[in-house]
């Protein structure tokens, strides 16, 4: 049993992480207890366990481990994608991760080694996202395939399974993962017109696109 070294900081981010899930659900990228959400918070990692619908979880229900996925506390046994998030977690700079069974993605998935960039929000994802090998849910062979396919991007889909998204807060891990869904399905949509070919979008068109993305919003 640690004591956690903020543990106001922890609070917040088991209320963020379990909101995340739930979300994951209401807005129909899983379904029942597919997928899983975590956060990094220095070297406390919390996860959804595995196998629990989220409507019955409370935030102290999320499970805490260290970056080797050591638990922290006693408690619920941790989802069965821990070495994926361990992995991105070991590899890049996210503190948030967001994995789901979301439905046009996965059928995108079966379909294409990488996404035709459909949409300029390609670009928001580092460019045309990949599509992981298919490996089995859990294992230490998806995290590697899904490590290599997010290089240089924050997204990719994994065969005949679904997405994974990093970010540094839940939320943009949560919206990133919105967005491929959307673009799988703007895909599918303009791809399944018989006797029509989708016009698609270049490294140039992308490059200008990810230029101007990094101003898109309102100022800081
Ligand atoms: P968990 O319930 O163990 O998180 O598994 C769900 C899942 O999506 C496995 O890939
Ligand atoms: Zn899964």
């Amino acid at each position: 049993m640690k004591e956690s070294k903020d543990p106001a900081a922890e609070a917040r981010i088991r209320t963020e992480v379990l909101a995340t899930a739930r979300r994951t659900v209401a807005e129909g990228l899983v379904v029942g207890t597919s997928g899983n959400v975590s956060a990094r918070l220095g070297d406390m990692i919390l996860v959804t366990p595995s196998g629990v619908p989220y409507d019955r979880l409370a935030p102290d229900d999320l499970v805490a481990v260290d970056p080797d996925g050591r638990p922290l506390r006693d408690g619920l046994a941790p989802t069965s994608e821990l070495p994926l998030h361990l992995a991105v977690y070991r590899a890049t700079d996210a503190t948030a991760i967001v994995h789901t069974h979301a439905v046009h993605a996965t059928a995108v998935s079966t379909l294409v080694d990488e996404l035709p960039a459909i949409h300029y929000m390609t670009a928001a994802l580092g460019g045309p996202v990949r599509v992981a090998p298919y490996a089995l849910y859990g294992s230490d062979a998806l995290a590697r395939h899904a490590l290599a396919a997010l290089d240089g991007r924050t997204a990719c889909l994994l065969r005949n399974h679904g997405t994974i998204a990093h970010a540094t807060s839940l939320d943009r891990a949560y919206d990133r993962t919105a967005q491929l869904e959307w673009m799988c399905r703007v895909w599918l949509a303009a791809s399944g017109v018989p006797g029509r070919t989708p016009t698609l979008l270049g490294p140039e068109q992308l490059a200008e696109a990810a230029g101007k993305l990094g101003g898109y919003g309102q100022a800081p």
